[in-house]
Order: structure tokens, then sequence, then C-alpha cells
């Protein structure tokens, strides 16, 4: 599959936080004989190793999960609903809705709102709050709701197809952090005929959205010596934000964390970074300090504690219906990502693990 193919095909599958099943389904597809061997923990982590000719472990990581919602009370013929991760829930109404029903059905709705002609001045000016939102699914009784198999529980998403837009853009619901799992992939597809001197891991993560949870589960289980979070980070370039306060701008290259709410990276890890960037050509740019929370936030917390790093793709727009990723960015992720792992036995970053 052509990167701006998965690109689409990665933004549009079904995963809120929690609900998984089918972004992990698709990578196992996608990944199928680039690893040697492919596990699931009971977090629903995926769990894939390429062995390589040492006992030393390298460890990827990207979360499979999107922000969402879930049903959270039935008031017929109209569905109340929560939020799974970090919504601006202003941006929520009027929007289309994809409801997964136990039995796996996805029933179209439209997050309701009330047409300016009913509205006093002062109506309109109010900004709503998730408590007075619902999901429409076009039922008008209760029966015909049942029949729909909706049940409280039942996760959404926000309907928001991803499209190729010029030769390199691409819009779509879930770069966050779907962006950060398809540089996994390219990765994993790039590295298929050769063996590293260490074996790889690459955790494709769940549960991000609501507080690195697959994350935590996964760094214990596998231990690593050192573990690189892949993501799909807060592109925020646009000029109602003083400079100061962007994180990151799309179109500068893979963004590379110093420090953010979760994580001070080691700054010699840092440094690795920059130079095999600079060796090879690859235009990068910094997080600025101090914005959002990566997986390697709890990873470098476990166990007896792990060396970690964070690399992620600017998006623009995350957390809301529609963000905005560059290829070219993308493959300058892969780019740099392929070339740590290559470089990266020379570091000792391997050996530093204290293991009593
Ligand atoms: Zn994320």
């Amino acid at each position: 599959m052509n990167t701006k193919e998965l690109l689409v095909s990665l933004s549009n599958v079904f995963g809120p936080a929690g609900f998984e099943d089918e972004v992990r389904s698709l990578i196992k597809e996608l990944i199928e004989g680039f690893v040697d061997e492919v596990h699931e923990d009971t977090s629903g982590n995926l769990i894939t190793i390429k062995r390589g000719t040492s006992n030393q472990k390298v460890m990827l990581d990207a979360h499979m999960d999107e922000v969402g919602l879930v049903i959270s009370h039935i008031q017929s013929p109209f569905l109340k609903f929560q939020l799974l991760g970090g919504w601006d829930a202003r941006l929520l109404p009027g929007q289309k809705v994809l409801i997964k029903t136990r039995s796996g059905n996805k029933i179209s709705g439209v997050i309701g709102t009330i047409p300016p002609h009913v509205q006093t001045q002062e109506e309109m000016r109010k900004v709503f709050e998730v408590h007075d939102l619902f999901i429409d699914v076009g039922a008008t009784s209760e029966e015909e709701l049942l029949l729909k198999g909706i049940t409280v529980g039942d996760p959404a998403v926000v309907f928001s197809p991803a499209e190729l837009t010029g030769e390199d853009t691409v819009i779509g619901k879930a770069f966050d952090d779907r962006a950060g799992c398809a540089v996994l992939i390219k990765l994993l597809e790039r590295l298929k005929n050769s063996k590293l001197p260490y074996d790889l891991y690459t955790v494709f993560a769940t549960g991000e959205e609501l507080g690195l949870r697959g994350a935590k589960v996964s760094a214990y289980n596998v231990d690593p010596d050192f573990s690189l979070s892949l993501e799909g980070t807060i592109a925020v370039d646009n000029p109602n934000i003083s400079p100061y306060k962007q994180p990151s701008h799309l179109g500068k290259g893979p963004v590379i964390t110093i420090v953010d709410r979760s994580i001070v990276v080691n700054q010699k890890v840092v440094m690795f970074f920059e130079e095999v960037a600079k060796r090879n050509s690859i235009p990068y740019q910094y997080k600025t300090p101090i914005f959002g929370s990566t997986n390697a936030g709890v990873i470098h917390l476990e166990r007896g504690g792990v060396l970690c790093g964070v690399i992620a793709v600017p998006v623009r727009y995350i957390h809301s219906p529609l963000s905005i990723v560059k290829v070219a960015d993308f493959e300058y992720t892969v780019d740099l990502l392929y070339n740590i792992l290559i470089e990266l036995p020379g570091t000792g970053f391997l050996n530093k693990k204290l293991r009593l």
C-alpha cells in the first residue's frame, strides 16, 4: 500500500479509546510478513517482534486509539453521550457520527442542534457543553431506537472520511495517532529483509487518549532497554496563536520532543536524534515546551526506568473532527526513525538499564 493510501485507510478505521479492535485487525493485515511474531496482550495492545542478533530490546510505540464518544444514556428517541478523550465539545454540534452497536453494525446519527429560527439572540451566543448535546439517529419512538440495536456503552466516532487533497496533503479524523501507526508500518516494511543487532518490539497501543493506559502494560511486558514513541502531534501554526504558543509547524519535518507534560527526554537522546537528522539531511523541529503528553510519559517510569525518546509527525487540528497531515513530514519521520534504529547500537543506550 502506498503512503497516501495507508494514511487514508488508517484514519478511516473505527477505533476510539478502548474499542480499537478494527484498527488492530487492519494493522495485523498490513504488517503481514514484516515481523517474526505477533502478540496481543490483555489490554488489547498489538505487539510485534522482529528478532535480531542479540537479546537487547528496542521498543517502538504508537497508539491505535482516537478520541471518540460513548453512549451514556438513552433518552428515547435521542441518545446522550460522554467523551472518550480530550475533545473541545464546542466542535461537536452538527457533526455526523457513527455508532457501533454490540453486533458490530454502524449506525449513522447527527449531533442535534437547534435551528436559528427558534433561537433568541442570547441563545445563539450560548456555548453548548457535553451535557447539553445529544445524538439523533432519526428515530421517532423507543421501538425504532430498539430496532437499531443501540445500547448504553456503545462507542461512536465523528464521521469524517479521509481524502487526499493536492499532491501531498491528507485530511482525516484520526492522525493522532494513526500517523504514528503508519510510520511504524512503513518502517517495518523497510526493515523487512534486514537483521538488526537487537530484538525490535513494535507496540500498537490502546487507550492512550484516556491516560496512556495500554502503554503502561506493554512497557511492563516488553521491559525494553530503549523505547521510542511515535506520535501525531500538535501543529498550531495559525495566525490566531502567538508564535511562542505553537508547539510545532506543518511542513517543517519530524518533531523532536525535549520536554512535555509527561517526560523530560534525556538530553543525550535528543542530541543523538539531532545528529542522526543532520547526518542524513533530514529536516527536523522541536516540540516547543511544555505542551501535551505521550505514552513515553508512562513508559520511562516502568519497571526500573526506561530510556525513552519521542518523535512525531506534525498534525494540524488534532482532537477535532478533521486534522491535516503533510506526506513529506510523514516520509521524513520514517527516514529519521529508520536511521536512528540503524545508528542506535553505537550510542551505548542499550547498555544503560540497571538490571540487578
Ligand atoms: Zn496521540
